[in-house]
């Protein structure tokens, strides 16, 4: 009998992405992310109580994002010593992740400590509990199995979410009968650009996929652009500043990508572009390490003389005060720092600043979890509390979801329909209810199984 213990993303949460699979002989972890999206997430951030960290004889990362790495430092802080699967560029992009995540719930602690000294507020860790992350992980390339417990394989597919992500096959051995269980991890739009394509998987008896759009298609990308252009357009003629919260680890790449595009094309004028987060500056580093990932537009576009980047236009900020004479920049410039979600980071001193100013464009490009503050921005609140301050919104909103890194509904049914031929197990996970439930009614229509909704906590039999 396998059992896979639901450790995160469930329930209807898109984050805390983690699962514990278990047989007679072994035990591994898939992911160990963080959740995330105000406090009673944040309070979650705990490793499974039951768990003996010395019985998980591997964790395996589909990719780097904090929502499915954040709590390996936890694991490591707490003595996990074994080996940590991942692809060369997940190793590099998620020590990046974990660096700032540590130096973040550091200074978070810090203010408290300042402001409330009664709180004794501590960080969930530190950059020394980061420090061992790279020298305990072992490199994977896709499609090559690698047994990495007792009885129990694995083999990375490519799920075209960003650069080095991964969908997870399991193969598990007990007692003569071999099983597969596949986690889908993250998966990519199809027409993401600058990045290949999802792989597709012959073969699960159960499949654990994610949901996050799972209710509803993107616009096409040709659209998105078109709109992403016209945003910026207008912005340069009301000389205003672009502000785009995005994620360090691909949003921000992808965003540059399609910026220097246009700017190549000459369809919009020329203007500063800051990027102004430091772990982007890093994860841009490890994009041009692995070229070998990209997809055969963004090679044409290298061979043309897109990349690298013109460096007249696209700037750099790495110290805190680079970032605040930002304040008193004019426009037309764009700005892109981080969270992607707007609950901490650079971006938030830039909304402080700009929201109430009219002519402020903020372009928002990725998904926002609830109790966020870009999900209030999205939702349209004209007052938004920043740092405990109450901040007016006259900027524009914009929200631009066909440049997600996440697959929507057509392209889940498109990388699920290889596996449905086997007719498996599916749970859907990483979606709020809604999306989850719209994805589980699709599947049905369309393959004739019943996925089931698992909660936070649950066990799957296999
Ligand atoms: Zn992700």
């Amino acid at each position: 009998m396998v059992k896979i213990t639901i450790a995160g993303a469930a329930g209807g949460e898109v984050t805390g992405s983690s699962y514990i699979v278990e047989t007679e002989n072994a035990k591994v972890m898939v992911d160990a992310g963080m959740f995330q999206g105000g406090k009673a997430a944040e309070e979650k951030n705990r490793l499974p109580e039951d768990v003996d960290l010395q019985s998980i004889k591997a964790l395996l990362l589909t990719h780097a994002h904090l929502d499915h790495t954040g709590r390996v430092p936890l694991a490591l802080k707490n003595g996990y010593r074994n080996a940590i699967y991942a692809t060369p560029a997940t190793i590099d992009l998620t020590e990046i992740v974990l660096l700032d995540a540590a130096k973040i719930q550091e200074q978070d602690a810090n203010r408290k400590n300042r402001d409330h000294p009664q709180m004794h507020a501590e960080p969930l860790y530190t950059p020394e509990d980061v420090a061992v992350f790279r020298s305990q992980c072992k490199q994977v390339l896709l499609h090559q199995p690698i047994p990495v417990a007792e009885g129990i394989t694995a083999q990375f597919h490519e799920a075209g979410h960003i650069l080095g992500s991964a969908s997870i096959e399991l193969t598990v051995e007990e007692k003569g009968t071999k099983k597969t269980i596949v986690f889908s991890g993250d998966l990519g739009p199809h027409e993401l650009p600058l990045l290949r394509p999802f792989d597709q998987l012959p073969f699960a008896d159960l499949v654990f996929m994610e949901s996050t759009y799972g209710d509803r298609n993107h616009r096409s990308l040709y659209e998105t652009l078109q709109e992403f252009e016209q945003i910026i357009q207008n912005s340069v003629d009301q000389k205003g500043k672009i502000l785009i919260p995005a994620f360090a680890i691909g949003r921000t790449q992808q965003i540059l990508y399609h910026l220097a595009i246009l700017f190549f094309l000459k369809k919009i004028p020329p203007f500063p572009v800051f990027v102004d987060s430091p772990m982007a500056i890093e994860a841009g580093k490890v994009f041009t390490k692995y070229p070998d990932l990209f997809d055969e537009e963004a090679i044409e576009w290298k061979r043309q003389g897109v990349f690298p980047l013109d460096k007249s236009l696209f700037k750099f900020t790495t110290s805190v005060e680079e970032s605040k004479q930002l304040n008193d920049l004019k426009g037309p410039c764009a700005i892109i720092a981080g969270s992607g979600m707007c609950t901490a980071g650079r971006i938030q001193h830039h909304l402080k600043f700009n929201l109430p100013v009219r002519t402020t464009n903020v372009v928002i490009a990725g998904y926002q979890s609830n109790g966020s503050l870009g999900r209030h921005l999205v939702d349209g609140d004209r007052q938004v509390k920043i740092h405990g301050e109450t901040v007016d919104v006259r900027a524009s909103i914009h929200t631009l979801n066909g440049l997600s890194a996440h697959a929507g509904q057509s392209d889940l049914l498109t990388w699920f329909s290889s596996l449905s031929k086997g007719k498996p197990k599916v749970c859907l996970t990483h979606g709020e209810n809604p999306q989850r439930e719209a994805l589980a009614s699709a599947i049905e229509k369309n393959f004739g199984l019943k996925p089931s909704l698992p909660e936070l906590g649950d066990v799957v039999q296999l």
